[in-house]
């Protein structure tokens, strides 16, 4: 008797033990006008670094048998902290010299999310964000009210000037001198060589939960309070169990106005397509009408994927039993 007992505990434990997913996470560190004419090699190496580390950070937590949203958090808080990316302490100047940082997280179990949007003077905005998913009964806080909220909730709290780098402050300075015979920028097409650089990473736990989160400085010279696709639950950031979770980077307005994150999410669920397929699919469509960027992508079968639309986007990705695979360029896509 008892060693049938033995014998079905140990087959519950098999079945259980092969039931679980394989673990994984993919990152991106913005899409643009990236190209191997405008890098050198160091600067290609410090991405590749930087981008490996991110993916260690959030990998060693699922490994242990960390949530998803552990992982998501832990890497794009390695990313925010770089200054070679457009999130955190390289965020992107706004016209009026100063940044704004939007940033969310959600949370494929229960399609939970928090977003924060304009804040100036937040070290990590996805903690915040992971802080309002969490702590309050809101999903999106914006300026003012959202730093009175990080205060409250101890974050950790710089002054603006803790953002300033000077290749980001050429860069304004390029785009001023490109919209001054227009000054108003809605009216001015959007150059992608001002550069993008959003972070953002998707996951998959041990328990098949999926993460998504996504942090960003915005676009350079944004002004009058723009806010981006990337505080925007659907458009920059999704993660629904049922189907995938998707972190996206490009030009944020048309990332809202297609939806591009839960467009691909409700493709895989709706219309049965796999993830992958459907982020090329969406991110072709949206080239169309003019959107540049691209987006990393997991499906709840723990399946990562990338997809882009412009010359290159710093990507990483790990999923279990295999490689660590980082790239920056569409040539090795
Ligand atoms: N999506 C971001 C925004 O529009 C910019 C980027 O991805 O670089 O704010």
């Amino acid at each position: 008797m008892k060693t049938l007992m033995f014998a079905a505990a140990i087959s519950t434990f098999a079945l259980t033990a092969l039931a679980k997913t394989p673990i994984g996470i993919v990152l991106h560190g913005g899409a643009g006008t990236i190209s191997r004419d405008n890098m050198t090699a160091a600067q290609e190496q410090a991405y590749h670094a930087m981008l490996a580390h991110a993916i260690h950070q959030g990998y060693s937590i699922l490994e242990r048998g960390g949530s998803s949203v552990d992982a998501v958090t832990a890497a794009v808080t390695v990313l925010e902290d770089s200054p070679l990316f457009n999130a955190g302490k390289g965020a992107v100047y706004t016209f009026d010299e100063s940044h704004e940082l939007d940033a969310s997280i959600m949370d494929g179990r229960n399609r939970n999310a928090g977003a924060v949007a304009g804040v100036t003077n937040v070290k990590n905005p996805i903690l915040l964000a992971r802080a309002v998913m969490e702590k309050s009964v809101h999903v999106m806080l914006s300026g003012k009210g959202a730093e009175q909220f990080a205060s409250e909730q101890q974050l950790e709290l710089v002054d603006n000037s803790y953002f300033n780098t000077q290749f980001r402050y050429d860069a304004l300075k390029r785009a001023k001198q490109a919209i001054a015979p227009q000054p108003h920028q809605a009216a001015v097409p959007y150059d992608p060589a001002w550069k993008m650089g959003t972070v953002g990473a998707v996951a998959i736990d041990r328990e098949g939960n999926l993460a998504a989160a996504t942090s960003t400085g915005g676009m350079t010279a944004k002004r009058y309070g723009r806010i981006g696709d990337a505080p925007v639950i659907g458009a920059g950031n999704f993660a629904d169990n049922a189907s995938c979770a998707v972190s996206a980077t490009g030009h944020g307005e048309y990332f809202i106005r297609y939806q591009v994150a839960s467009d691909i999410c409700a493709r895989v669920k709706y219309q049965k397509m796999s993830a992958a397929v459907a982020a090329k699919q969406v991110l072709a469509e949206l080239k169309q009408v003019g959107g540049d960027g691209g987006v990393v992508v997991v499906d709840n079968k723990g399946q990562l994927s990338w997809s882009f639309n412009t010359e290159g986007m710093y990507r990483a990705r790990k999923s279990e039993g295999g490689e660590l695979v980082s790239e920056i360029f569409a040539s090795s896509n």
